[in-house]
């Protein structure tokens, strides 16, 4: 049997020996193994009858809470290992056979109740770089979370209520793990039904009352409470009402939050960088425990982290083809 091939085609495709794996396509691809990283959005497609799909139960699960059926999905295939990625509940990197590894999303660092991307060795690492660059370094989240509750201490001092957004599924359950003690807690549905599913698996988030801006926004609490919603703009009809009539003080949480101008551009009133994705520090530190002959990176600063890696001694380069939206999870 020959090495591994790499390409991409709507999605990674992967030949090996006479079998080929489609990593995280787009749509449906013919490949004789599917295999689904992570239940956000653009990881995922609506799998054929036929699929044979290699997926953590837990991503089927939470997928199927977000209209994807993934069908019957396997985490035992031979000489395919599957370990925790960090990224958020379920997460997924691949390794087939010792040739290729792929990180799907990957964090490089324990949060809460998720942990750091596990590595092992391969010729092949097919990585995202999502934050590629390095002025992305994020800081200890210790420090973040700190902050955050000295904004929200000071807002409640002043009677004010707090949003918290960030993206339904995996930073809005950091968000209401991190910030769960503070008294009435409020979930934009959305959150709550994801919250659901952690508890299901055993993550202690406490519950809450629910939100649902599609049954009305005048029902909230008059004085300070804090809500973890999905990130949504400060021009929005939601937030802005919110804003106006029980003088919210909106907090968005992204990884581009380092970069200028985040803040305004969400029209929020702070912004912080809690990720869910490898820092630049932690990309490097990935790729020397993968320790691969060649490297492909996929998502974000693609060919910048190519360029790096290649003053490094690498043979790197971007799968181009397989950019995919950055805002679009
Ligand atoms: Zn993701």
């Amino acid at each position: 049997m020959g090495g591994a091939s790499v390409t991409a085609n709507g999605g990674i495709l992967v030949d090996l020996g006479e079998t080929r794996y489609a990593l995280d396509p787009h749509s449906h691809v013919r490949a004789d193994y599917t295999f689904v990283s992570h239940a956000h959005i653009d990881h995922m497609h609506a799998p054929s009858k036929t699929e044979k799909v290699i997926a953590s139960s837990v991503t089927g699960e939470l997928a199927k809470a977000r209209g994807y059926d993934l069908g019957r999905t396997t985490e035992e295939v031979e000489g395919v290992e599957l370990l925790d990625s960090g990224h958020i509940l379920g997460s997924r990197a691949i390794r087939i056979a010792d040739e290729v590894y792929y990180t799907g999303d990957a964090s490089g660092r324990t949060r809460a109740f998720l942990g750091k991307c596990r590595t092992r060795q391969a010729r092949i690492l097919v990585m995202e770089t999502t934050y590629g660059t390095p002025e992305y370094v994020f800081p200890p989240t210790a420090k973040l979370v700190k902050e955050v509750n000295s904004v929200i201490a000071s807002a409640y001092d002043r009677g004010n209520p707090v949003v918290l957004m960030g993206y339904p599924l995996g930073k809005a359950q950091l968000l209401s793990y991190f910030f769960s003690s503070w008294e009435p807690m409020i979930y934009h549905e959305k959150v709550a039904t994801m919250n659901r599913i952690h508890i299901e698996h055993g993550v202690p988030l406490k519950r809450g009352t629910t939100f649902d801006p599609s049954k009305g926004l005048d029902d909230l609490p008059s004085g300070p409470w804090l809500m973890v919603s999905p990130m949504a703009s400060g021009k929005s009809r939601v937030m802005s009402h919110l804003k106006k009539k029980y003088g919210a003080i909106l907090v968005a949480f992204s990884g581009w939050a380092l970069g200028q101008g985040y803040k305004f551009t969400m029209g929020a009133d702070y912004s912080f960088p809690l990720s869910d994705h490898c820092d630049y520090q932690e990309l490097l530190s990935l790729v020397r425990a993968v320790s691969p002959e060649t490297v492909y990176t996929v998502h974000g600063f693609a060919s910048e982290f190519a360029q790096d890696l290649r003053k490094l001694g690498f043979s790197a380069r971007p799968l181009a083809p397989y950019q995919s939206s950055i805002s679009d999870f």
